[in-house]
């Protein structure tokens, strides 16, 4: 057996129709090794990683940076309890996110391994926080269709997207689902325990944008009626946005903000759960009040040592300011590639993330151009009819062209 074949007999694939993976006419991209926002697959084709792995990727693959950090730490220690004992970079990382923030804001990380954890800590901290305070009626969440928070069961009660969480629906957490805004106004704000929102953009909703004003009108509602924000900043934190949080686009600060994939650079899985003085500070009195949540991985040494080294990175390569000109050059090649092109009905982008909707036919035809698109040298990945380009924030103009040229091909050949 080759690999492709030794991976469709043991492996059972996330997010993954299997039959049609391990179909005999299927043969898996074994990748082999990456380069900046190049990754080679086995054979030696190059692609370039244009949903950045799954939203990860920040500085490229392979950045010496990087590297060189995961390896000195590996040299003292790959991993230790946090349970107990505590490690240079996890506290160094600490304090570096907190600086991230106004003072007196954010004060305070918990780590824990990704995205998904990183909310059931955020939803686990909200409810706590209320008991303690006495308040513990509210135990409910107000999220928003099409929302997705991640895949354990309490962050799935939160998620909208149908086709993931329907099956799940009456099993999760209490929450309230809202489609807009404007519907905050019918809730009964007594019961709400937090808000929470993927800040600008839904992503795996097919990147949906929000209204302009609609993070600070809901920062507003959450402090006239006592709930706490929180935001999922998992996918849109640490640049893609361009800015380093999407809630500096609109001057708000949460009460409580999950970060992940971005975090290491995306390097290793890490994810932490920033929170204020004011709730950490309820958890201070008492041995009843102490918060009993935890993962046997949780302030990883190695992963922090990456995220440190991440964030030196967005200094030295002045990550941030190299941005307005790369996301203005990517929404000229897309408005290019829309006029052009019948079949792109809309293309909807917020800073390096990009959503390439075509035209539906009834039939989702969105994955079928993503595999075009590897014979032309892109690798992404489409949400139904919606194609994500969101690529390593190092990526270079000529690189974003040569994308969207190889999309605006795949395309062609699909749909003529
Ligand atoms: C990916 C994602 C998650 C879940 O993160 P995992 O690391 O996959 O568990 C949560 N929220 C948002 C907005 C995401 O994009």
């Amino acid at each position: 057996m080759n690999l492709g074949e030794k991976d469709k007999s043991f492996i059972w694939h996330p997010f993954t129709p299997m039959a049609e993976w391990c179909a005999d006419t299927s043969e898996p991209l074994v990748i082999e090794r990456g380069n900046g926002v190049y990754i080679y697959d086995t054979l030696g084709n190059r692609y370039i990683d244009g949903n950045a792995s799954i939203w990860t990727n920040v500085h490229g693959h392979c950045h010496p940076t990087i590297n060189e950090a995961i390896i000195q730490q590996l040299a003292k220690i790959a991993h230790c309890s946090f349970l107990g004992t505590t490690n240079e970079p996890a506290i160094l990382l600490a304090e570096k996110l907190i600086g991230l923030f106004p003072s007196n804001s954010l004060q305070r990380a918990f780590f824990s391994d990704d995205g998904s954890t990183a909310i059931e800590c955020a939803m686990k901290m909200a409810i706590q926080y209320f008991q303690i305070k006495g308040e513990s009626e509210r135990c409910r969440f107000v999220t928003f269709d099409n929302a997705y928070h991640g895949d354990t069961l309490g962050a799935s009660s939160l998620g909208g997207v149908e086709r993931f969480f329907a099956r799940f629906a009456d099993l999760g957490l209490p929450v309230i689902r809202l489609n807009s805004v404007e519907e905050l106004n019918k809730v009964d704000c007594k019961e709400i325990a937090a808000v929470v929102l993927e800040p600008m953009v839904q992503g795996a909703a097919g990147i949906r944008l929000w209204p302009k004003g609609m993070l600070s009108q809901i920062r507003n509602w959450c402090d006239s009626n006592q709930a706490l924000l929180i935001l999922d900043e998992v996918m849109t934190g640490f640049g893609r946005t361009g800015k380093m949080f999407a809630c500096e686009h609109e001057g708000v600060i949460p009460d409580i903000m999950a970060l992940a994939k971005g975090l290491t650079g995306g390097y290793l899985p890490l994810a932490a759960t920033l929170t204020t003085g004011e709730i950490f500070d309820a958890f201070l009195e008492g041995q009843e009040n102490t918060f009993y949540y935890g993962h046997s991985y949780s302030g990883n040494p190695v992963g922090c040592a990456a995220a440190l080294a991440s964030l030196k990175i967005f200094e030295k390569e002045s990550t941030l300011s190299e941005l307005p000109d790369k996301i203005n050059h990517l929404s000229k090649v897309l408005e290019k590639l829309k006029r052009e092109n019948q079949k792109v009905i809309d293309i909807r982008q917020c800073g390096l993330i990009s959503g390439i909707e075509l035209l539906d036919e009834d039939e989702i035809i969105g994955p079928q151009v993503c595999n075009a698109a590897r014979d032309y040298g892109l690798l992404t990945r489409a949400i139904g009819n919606t194609v994500v380009f969101m690529p390593p924030l190092v990526i270079k103009n000529d690189q974003i062209s040569d994308s969207i040229s190889a999309l605006q091909k795949a395309i062609g050949k699909v749909l003529g």
